[in-house]
């Protein structure tokens, strides 16, 4: 009889909810809810999501605990939609949390990894809790590694490299029991049943009695340089305030100028140190817990000066695992934390590789044995405008997608990235899942790191079937050669810099006509030149009109003059004595010397020669509008950088001494032809070659240089305007990772009310690129679904 009443009292309700809603314990937080609520019923995770059927009386009541889902939800899930609908009825004694199902070829969001939780901080730090004092693998729910350690979706544990840790009778007491913040933890470990850490010399010998963390941060007090394995990859960890040792870690890892990333044991030190706004603090000490770009105090250093030379900023996170809170309780001062690998090779993830691969740079390891599945570098960003701004996108972020305002459907693209900074990209339905940053694939592990994530992307977000693979112009790109071998798909191709202005209008979802400055360094054009100063007007259907760019020139020798400004400065100079000449008889490296006599210890005759030469045959030398190489020029020219140890060094080096208070600009003089705006960039560097012999301090110039490319932006935009009516700007390209005149650019814009947009969610440099490309792909694919 009771169940009849039942029956007529009773709906029961389905309700689905899609986002990360996976490993950050949101079925234990249902239970709790419905627990709450006093509502019957049960919760699963599917392939799609997770599930949730209640039965309950009235809709006001539903309407309630849908509410407190949205309101108390855990704080690293992200809900994306929420849908119910009424079932037939079905009986429910209690509620109850329901093995995972696997559904339909719907794809789920997979989280990032979560850096540890103030309560679990506070477990390893409780000497009463016997399991996880000390214990460098606790986790819970809201925080610990994901997306490292699962191999396969639904994310539940014998799915994960921690299938071959057996839980013990406490820890499974508590996976077991719904209002414990370690129900259903899949990572779930303690000291009794969970992995171990050791500490081991190059040998791989295990060293020391002891706690393996206090015996590290013994070594590394003592100026040794360790490997220490953390969520996606090995980090090489070194006292940061020594000269000696910092130089050392140079020396080691050959890696002469770029700065490394620092490591502080909590925000106060960091605020003592950095001019830090409140929402730079707040990144910092987020569960994605990034490496945030901070300004350096004038004169109130902590670090090494070899940590970062003359650059204003430093790379700056907080512990995110146990192992570095732990580390922090016996070290006062902060530690570099830098990437373990060898120059741009991949992040080196197991324990036999890491010796192989770091013996020559690291003195110890500290090592254990939960496997990385997925490698993962840390995240860098920076904040702008009050915003995030990605620059590279891994740990925390990656693979959470970006939405887009067209939905391709049940289609599948695959774009496959840029040769330098690499990312590739999945696009399905309204989601562009972007993969973490790969890096640069100029070398075999780099290639084998892309294509081992390729796999394992498909897996993970059940990708059986590949529509369409867009992928960039350059044949020779090694993505593009991966691209060309894979079976299924459609190839189509998307040139470099109509991909990262398609990468903007894309995260902004930009539905308007605009006019878009595209400038890096490097990227194959449509006529075979390399391209890099591109300006596109880009029409809602995706038609892109290059409408200008800097004045052709040659790269003599291509990639040599790439990695040797001073090279491009005596390009530069070539022109002028072309046209200086005139039936006089002076050499061309004579001519070089007179005007710059610093360059005869920079560059031989010979090789003076030798640019000429191939200035004049074009032998094995590409013709370029690269700003990048017109940075490299000007860099060179006020000596600041002739040989780039790494990406953008010279273009950095003039970003840090421009002395900000400086006004004016140089003259700029635009040419016509063929419908395109030609900037003279000559006549720019000849302005600055008079400052140069007139003496004008360095400083000064690149200011001036630096405010003539914003007031070129700026007069170019105001053109386009007045033709075309067009009022948002798009500014993409590695050449806007310079914060001073991204700045710039977006004030002097926004002054003459025009709307500024450029990229947060995805790298504004080559790590946006796959994001274009697909974007591209499926507007010119699949028209007519932009909703
Ligand atoms: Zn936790
Ligand atoms: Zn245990
Ligand atoms: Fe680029």
């Amino acid at each position: 009889m009771d169940k009849i009443l039942n029956q007529i009292n009773h709906t029961t309700y389905k309700i689905e909810i899609s986002g990360i809603v996976q490993g950050v314990g949101f079925r234990p937080f249902i239970y709790r809810i419905a627990a709450k609520h006093k509502l019957n019923g049960a919760v699963s995770n599917t392939t799609e999501g997770v599930i949730i059927k209640i039965n309950t009386e009235n809709p006001s009541s539903l309407d309630l605990f849908i509410d407190d889902i949205n309101s108390l939800k855990p704080g690293p899930s992200i809900i994306e939609t929420i849908r119910f609908k009424k079932i037939p009825y079905m009986d429910f004694d209690d509620f109850t949390i329901k093995k995972s199902i696997k559904t339909s070829e719907r794809f789920q969001l997979i989280s990032p990894d979560i850096a540890t939780c103030g309560p679990c901080l506070e477990d390893i730090n409780n000497k009463n809790n016997s399991r996880r004092y000390y214990y460098p693998f606790t986790n819970c729910t809201n925080c610990g590694p994901r997306f490292t350690i699962i191999k396969r979706m639904p994310y539940d544990r014998p799915q994960t490299t921690m299938a071959k840790f057996k839980l013990c009778k406490n820890c499974l007491l508590e996976y077991n029991d719904p209002p414990d913040r370690r129900f259903h933890a899949q990572p779930n470990a303690c000291s009794v049943c969970g992995p171990k850490l050791m500490l081991v010399d190059s040998n791989g010998e295990k060293t020391g009695s002891g706690d393996p963390i206090i015996n590290t941060a013994k070594l590394i007090k003592k100026g040794k340089i360790v490997a220490i394995k953390s969520l996606g990859g090995f980090q090489i960890a070194c006292d940061g305030t020594s000269d000696k040792v910092v130089s050392e870690l140079r020396r080691r890892k050959r890696r002469p100028v770029k700065p490394f990333a620092v490591m502080f044991g909590g925000t106060g030190p960091v605020k003592k140190y950095y001019e830090a706004c409140s929402k730079e603090i707040e990144s910092l000490a987020s569960s994605r817990a990034p490496i945030v770009l901070l300004r350096k105090k004038k004169n109130n250093h902590i670090l090494s000066r070899f940590v970062s030379f003359y650059n204003l900023y430093e790379g700056i996170m907080l512990p995110y695992t146990p192992i570095h809170h732990l580390l922090f309780n016996h070290i006062d001062g902060p530690l570099v934390m830098t990437s373990g690998n060898i120059s741009e090779e991949p992040i080196a993830a197991e324990n036999i590789e890491s010796f192989e691969k770091l013996k020559s740079i690291c003195d110890y390891y500290l090592i254990h044995n939960r496997d990385i599945y997925s490698r993962y570098d840390d995240s860098v960003i920076k904040i702008f405008n009050g915003r995030e701004m990605v620059l590279r996108r891994a740990r925390g972020y990656s693979p959470y997608p970006v939405k887009l305002k067209k939905n391709i459907g049940n289609k599948t693209i695959l774009s496959v990235g840029a040769q330098e900074k690499n990312t590739f990209c999945f696009l399905k339905k309204n989601y562009a899942i972007i993969s973490q940053h790969i890096g640069d694939l100029d070398n075999l592990e780099s290639i084998d790191f892309f294509k081992s994530t390729l796999s394992n992307y498909k897996n993970l977000f059940n990708i059986e079937n590949i529509d369409l693979i867009a992928c960039d112009c350059h044949p020779d790109h090694a993505s593009s050669r991966i691209a060309s071998k894979l079976k299924s798909g459609q190839k189509t191709r998307v040139q470099h810099h109509r991909a990262h202005l398609a990468s903007v209008i894309a995260e902004n979802q930009i539905n308007d006509t605009v006019c878009g400055f595209s400038w890096d360094g490097t990227g194959l054009g449509d006529d075979g030149k390399i391209w890099g100063s591109e300006i596109f007007v880009v029409d809602c259907k995706f038609k892109f009109e290059r409408v200008g760019h800097l004045s052709e020139k040659i790269l003599p020798g291509g990639r040599i003059t790439i990695k040797k400004p001073y090279r491009m400065a005596i390009t530069y100079l070539y022109y002028l004595w072309e046209k200086e000449k005139k039936g006089s008889k002076e050499k061309f490296p004579e001519f070089i010397y007179n005007i710059l006599p610093s360059y005869k210890n920079i560059a031989s005759s010979i090789e003076i020669d030798t640019i000429e030469k191939q200035i004049k045959t074009q032998y094995n030398s590409p013709v370029t509008t690269s700003m990048g190489r017109f940075f490299d020029a000007v860099s060179s020219l006020l000596d600041l950088t002739h040989i780039n140890t790494f990406e953008g060094e010279a273009a950095i080096h003039m970003e840090m001494v421009s002395d900000e208070g400086t006004k004016g600009e140089y003259r700029i003089e635009i040419n016509r032809s063929q419908n395109k705006a030609i900037i003279d960039d000559f006549g720019i560097i000849t302005q600055i070659l008079e400052d140069i012999s007139n003496r004008v301090p360095a400083g000064r110039i690149s200011a001036k240089f630096h405010n003539t490319l914003t007031k070129m932006i700026l007069n170019i935009s105001q053109e386009i305007r007045k033709e075309r009516d067009i009022n948002k700007i798009a500014l993409s390209g590695g050449v806007f990772q310079n914060n001073l005149l991204l700045k710039k650019c977006f004030s002097s814009l926004r002054n003459d009310s025009f709307e500024v947009f450029s990229n947060f969610m995805v790298p504004v440099n080559d790590g946006g690129i796959s994001l274009g490309q697909a974007y591209i792909a499926a507007i010119e694919n699949y028209p007519g679904r932009k909703e």
